[in-house]
C-alpha cells in the first residue's frame, strides 16, 4: 500500500489556497477539507441568529449556542467537491458572500470556536491522506504534516481574483474597493489575533503566487509532494 502523507496549506485570503488543495487532493486521491468553510459557517449561525450586533459579535452567546452548531461536508458528484452543510442544510453558496466575510474573523478570533472547529479538523485528518487548507493547519492542526506550504499574494492581486470570482457568479451590489478592503481587514485580524495567529511555520515551503501561473504553481506543488511520498 502506498505511504499517505498529511499536507497542510495555509496562507492569506483569495491566494488561491482551495484551488491548489482540491486540485491537489484529487490527483492524488487524497480527502479535501475547506477550513475556511468551518469558520464562515459558524458566521454564519452568528449572523441568522442574530448574535451580532451592530458590527459586533456577542462572543458569549455564541459560546453558549456552540453545541447547536453542527458542521458537515457532503461530496457532490456532480460539482466534484465537497459541500458544507449547517445543521443538515447546504450553506455553500450563503458562507461566500461579503457579509459573512465581513464577520469571520471576529468569530474565528473566539477561543472557544478554534478549539471545537480544529478539534473536528484533527479527528478528520487521523488517517492521513487529507489536504486541509486554512490559516493554522501547519501551525496547530496538524503541526507533524510531512508537507506544509504557505501561499502569499499581494493584497491587490487577492482582492481583485476575489473580486473578479464575484463578479463571475452575478454578485452585482459590491465594488473592487469592498473587497479590498476587506481583503486588508481579514489580513490584519488573522495575524494580530492571540489564539493562533496566521503566521508561517517555521518548516512551510513559501509560495508567493502574484505573478505564477496555476500550472506553474502546480507543477512545483506536485514536485514538493514526490520528495515527501
Ligand atoms: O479561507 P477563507 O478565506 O474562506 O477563511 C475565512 C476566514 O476564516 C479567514 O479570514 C480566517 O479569519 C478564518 N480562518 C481561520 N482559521 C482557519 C481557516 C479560516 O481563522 N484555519
Amino acid at each position: 500500500m502506498s505511504l499517505k502523507i498529511t499536507i497542510a496549506v495555509d496562507g492569506f485570503s483569495s491566494t488561491g489556497k482551495s484551488t491548489v488543495a482540491k486540485q491537489l487532493a484529487k490527483e492524488l486521491g487524497y480527502v479535501y477539507v475547506d477550513t475556511g468553510a468551518m469558520y464562515r459557517t459558524v458566521a454564519l449561525f452568528a449572523l441568522e441568529q442574530h448574535l451580532v450586533d451592530d458590527g459586533v459579535v456577542k462572543t458569549q452567546e455564541l459560546i453558549e449556542n456552540l453545541e447547536n452548531i453542527n458542521i458537515s461536508f457532503v461530496y457532490n458528484q456532480q460539482l466534484g467537491f465537497s459541500e458544507v452543510y449547517l445543521n443538515a442544510v447546504n450553506v455553500e453558496d450563503k458562507i461566500r458572500g461579503l457579509e459573512v466575510s465581513s464577520y469571520v474573523s471576529k468569530v474565528a478570533a473566539i477561543p472557544q470556536v478554534r478549539q471545537k472547529l480544529v478539534a473536528i479538523q484533527k479527528q478528520m485528518g487521523s488517517s492521513k491522506g487529507i489536504v486541509m487548507d486554512g490559516r493554522d493547519i501547519g501551525t496547530v492542526v496538524f503541526p507533524d504534516a510531512e508537507l506544509k506550504l504557505f501561499m502569499t499574494a499581494s493584497p491587490e492581486t487577492r482582492a481583485q481574483r476575489r473580486y473578479d470570482e464575484m463578479l463571475a457568479k452575478g454578485t452585482t451590489n459590491i465594488t473592487f474597493k469592498e473587497v479590498y478592503d476587506n481583503v486588508v481587514e481579514r489580513d490584519e485580524l488573522d495575524t494580530t489575533r492571540k489564539d493562533s495567529p496566521l503566521v508561517k511555520a517555521t518548516d512551510a515551503v513559501e509560495i508567493d503566487n502574484s505573478e505564477m501561473s496555476k500550472e506553474a504553481q502546480f507543477q512545483y506543488i506536485l514536485s514538493l509532494v514526490q520528495t515527501k511520498l
